[in-house]
Order: C-alpha cells, then structure tokens, then sequence
C-alpha cells in the first residue's frame, strides 16, 4: 500500500516550486525595497500564546489548532499564524525597546479546517508586520507596497475591501448595539452565533455560512461608531490611498477572523478562486504587545496565503521561469564519459552563473540527446572518444535549430560564455 500525506497537507513538486520561488523572490524583493528586514521564527510555541493573542473565541482558537502536551506535559501549538510569534519574538529580545521594527517572515502555517481547494491544513505565508508605527502613514504603505506587488506579478484580478473597527471603547458600544440586534433574531442563528452572542458577538460578522449572510448584512456598523480620532486616522488612510490611486471598496462587514485587530483592516480579495477569494489580509493590533506582556506598542501587519497567491498567478495566466539548466554534457565512449566528468567541474568553476547538467548513468547518444533536450538546456555539449583524442567537443544550440561546431576544449568555457551572454 502506497503512504499517504496528512490529509490537508500538500507535497510542492518540482513543476510547482519554480512558481513558488519566482513569487517568493518578487515579493520579498519589493517587502525588502521598503525597508523590512526578515526574522526566522520557530514552528511551536506555548499554546497560551495563540489563546491570548488570537483571542479564546474564535474559529483558529476554539477548533483548528494542532495542540499538544510535549514529553514534559507542556501545551505547544503549531502556529496557526505568525503574527503572535512575532511579538513574541519582540518582546523576548527586546526589540520594541525604543525601536521601531520592520520585518518580514515566511513559512507554514497549521489549521485543522475543513480541506478544500485553497484551504489546506498546512498552508504558507508570506508575513509583513511594522511594529512601534502608529500610522496611518504606514497603514497606508503597506497597501500601497501590495498594490505595486499586484502590478509587479501581473496580477489583476485583485479588489481591495478597507474597513475600521475602531478602539475597544467604542467597540463596546457597538458591541451592545450587535448584541441587541442579533438577540432580537436569535431564532434564525445557527450554533456558533448563539454562543458567540454572549460571548464575542463580533464574530457572527465572520460567519462563512451563507443562511446567515442576510441578517450579517443588516447588522449595525461599527463604521458609525468610531470615535473621532479613529474617525480622523480613517480619513487620512483613505486620502493616502487616493493619492497613490489605489482603488479599495470599504466594506463594514470586514472584521478579519483574529480578535487582535483595531482600526485599519483590509483584505486583497479576487473573484479567480471560487469560495477561497482571501489572498493578502491585514490590519492594525495596537493591542497586541502589551497582551502579550511587552510594553505599549502601535503595529500594523498582512498576511498572504503563498498557496493562493500561486494559484491566482496562474489564473491571471502567470508564468515562472521555467529552472532548467543552461548546458547539458553528453558523452559516448569510455575515454568521453570520464573526460566529461572533468570538463563539467571546469565548465562550472569557469562560468559559475551557469547550470551546468552533467548525463549520469551512460547510455546511448540517441537517449542522452532526449536527456538533453527534455532538461531545457539550451546548449549540449557533446564529447565522443575521438573528440577526446583531439582536444575537442561538438556544441549544439538546442533551441535555435543551430549547426553543430567543433571547439578546442581549452576554447569551451569562453565560447560558451559568449553565447550563454554571461561573461
Ligand atoms: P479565510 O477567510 O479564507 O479563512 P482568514 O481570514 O482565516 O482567511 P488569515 O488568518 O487572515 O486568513 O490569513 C491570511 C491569509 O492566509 C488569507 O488571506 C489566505 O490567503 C491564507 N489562508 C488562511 N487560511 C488558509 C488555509 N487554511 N489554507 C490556505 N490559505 C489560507
Ligand atoms: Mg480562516
């Protein structure tokens, strides 16, 4: 019987992973160009974390995560997201004592939801989070910095949705106000919302099933309860993103799934997907630090889910660079096979830009020249025992219909250098 993966937990093939990469670099190049600088955080922390910072009621909290005693009986949790562990990580080096922090992080992330497409239990994200800002200048950059993302992938079935959830003062008061409005439908709510009523009403308006979509529509706003000064940091992120010409929706339904959130939340939705349409989501946690036991410190972050991300490109009719070598060396013959295996290292010292394929295992010309032609090379080498004995090697362009030429081996690297445009 073949083993099987962890239901919701995908193997990435060789055919996917140059779409990952060439993302990965795109975005982390353009996240780099606006000053975040990476951290590497660990996969586990205490689950007490999560609980805190995510908040007890809500979705991740109350039923996916992957918890468990380690050998000493301590509760660890696989991180559902990376947010916590960053400011976890702040905290515990100090790197919010009268410092501003700028950092990105990558990986994956562990869910126990329902798998479907675009939802998985093992998913990955690119994370960005700028800590000790309090906007809404940098609330306003960080969307603007994933617009220029979209226009740089050439991605553009993408729609901004802005909202504000104000500061829990006035939250309170809208929080009495969804109180009133969804008791008075109780009737019509399914489980989670009547528990969630007493509990964190907030989290109806996150609610994914559909019988409920009306009612959530009807449901007061906390846009018309913001104080002024929320109010006011509202305004001026929107005249930001106006200014930049970045187009966004405001939608007083966006609440984001995690409690931490404040003011600014925003999600990069697309129609490309079918149900999964959440690509890049984000929001303000000024909040969050001083949960977590640091001192007071305003941030703003977004998260993009790479699996989507990926499939989104494709959609949009996005192609990687295809990683294929650039020259591929066959030989035929005793004397050729073991000289190939010399000129390949020196073809790799003299043009270290190059992907040089080496044929393994011998064979026919006829089956090292499929060989050749299947690893994309553009370029073969080709030594037989008589070249050998004269110093030479056959080059052949592999993609231009070219001529075969005879060169002095000692010629090869230049030669080749000069096509390959490199040197
Ligand atoms: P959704 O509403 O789709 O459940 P979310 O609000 O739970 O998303 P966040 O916690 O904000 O998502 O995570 C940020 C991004 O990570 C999402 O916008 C999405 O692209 C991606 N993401 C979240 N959960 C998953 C998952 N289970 N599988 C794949 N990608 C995911
Ligand atoms: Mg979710």
């Amino acid at each position: 019987m073949k083993p099987k993966a962890i239901r919701g937990m995908n193997d990435i093939l060789p055919q996917a992973t140059s779409s990952w990469r060439h993302l990965e670099t795109v975005v982390l190049e353009l996240v780099e160009s606006y000053g975040y600088r990476e951290i590497r955080l660990p996969l586990l922390e205490y689950t007490e974390l999560f609980a805190r910072s995510i908040g007890e009621v809500t979705d991740i909290v109350e039923k996916e995560m992957y918890s468990f005693a380690d050998r000493n009986g301590e509760s660890l949790t696989l991180r559902p997201e990376a947010t916590a562990g960053m400011v976890r990580a702040g905290i515990t080096n100090g790197l919010f004592h009268n410092q501003r922090q700028k950092l990105w992080t990558m990986g994956p992330m562990f869910r126990y939801e329902k798998p479907q497409r675009g939802r998985y239990r093992q998913f990955h994200q690119i994370d960005v989070e700028a800590m000790g800002y309090d906007g809404p200048d940098v609330d306003a950059e960080l969307i603007i910095m994933s617009a220029r993302m979209w226009r740089r992938l050439g991605i553009s079935r993408v729609q901004l949705e802005l909202n504000s959830l104000g500061m829990p003062q006035s939250r309170a008061r809208h929080r009495d106000a969804l109180v009133d409005y969804f008791s008075a439908v109780k009737n019509q709510l399914d489980d989670d919302s009547i528990r969630r009523l007493a509990k964190n009403p907030l989290r109806i308006l996150d609610s994914k099933n559909p019988a409920l979509q009306d009612l959530i529509e009807g449901a007061p706003r906390m846009l018309d309860y913001l104080d002024d000064e929320c109010q006011a940091h509202f305004l001026q992120l929107r005249e930001l993103l106006d200014a930049a010409g970045v187009q966004y929706r405001v939608n007083p339904r966006l609440v984001r799934g995690l409690d931490y959130y404040n003011r600014t939340v925003f999600e990069w939705v697309t129609d490309a997907l079918g149900a999964q349409g959440a690509v890049c989501s984000g929001g303000r946690y000024d909040g969050l630090v001083e949960k977590v036991g640091g001192r007071a410190t305003p941030a703003i972050g977004w998260a993009m889910g790479v699996e989507r991300l990926v499939a989104l490109f494709e959609a949009c009719g996005g192609q990687a660079p295809a990683a294929t070598p650039d020259v591929y060396v066959v030989a035929v013959g005793e004397a050729a096979t073991s000289a190939s295996f010399t000129l390949a290292e020196t073809l790799r010292d003299e043009l270290p830009d190059c992907g040089i394929e080496l044929n393994l295992g011998g064979g026919g010309f006829k089956a090292q020249m499929k060989r050749a032609d299947k690893s994309g090379a553009g370029w073969v080498v080709i030594l037989g025992d008589e070249e050998v004995q004269r110093g030479e090697a056959g080059l052949k362009p592999l993609r231009t219909g070219g001529d075969q030429l005879s060169v002095d081996v000692g010629q090869l690297a230049e030669t080749l250098g000069r096509y390959l445009n490199r040197r």
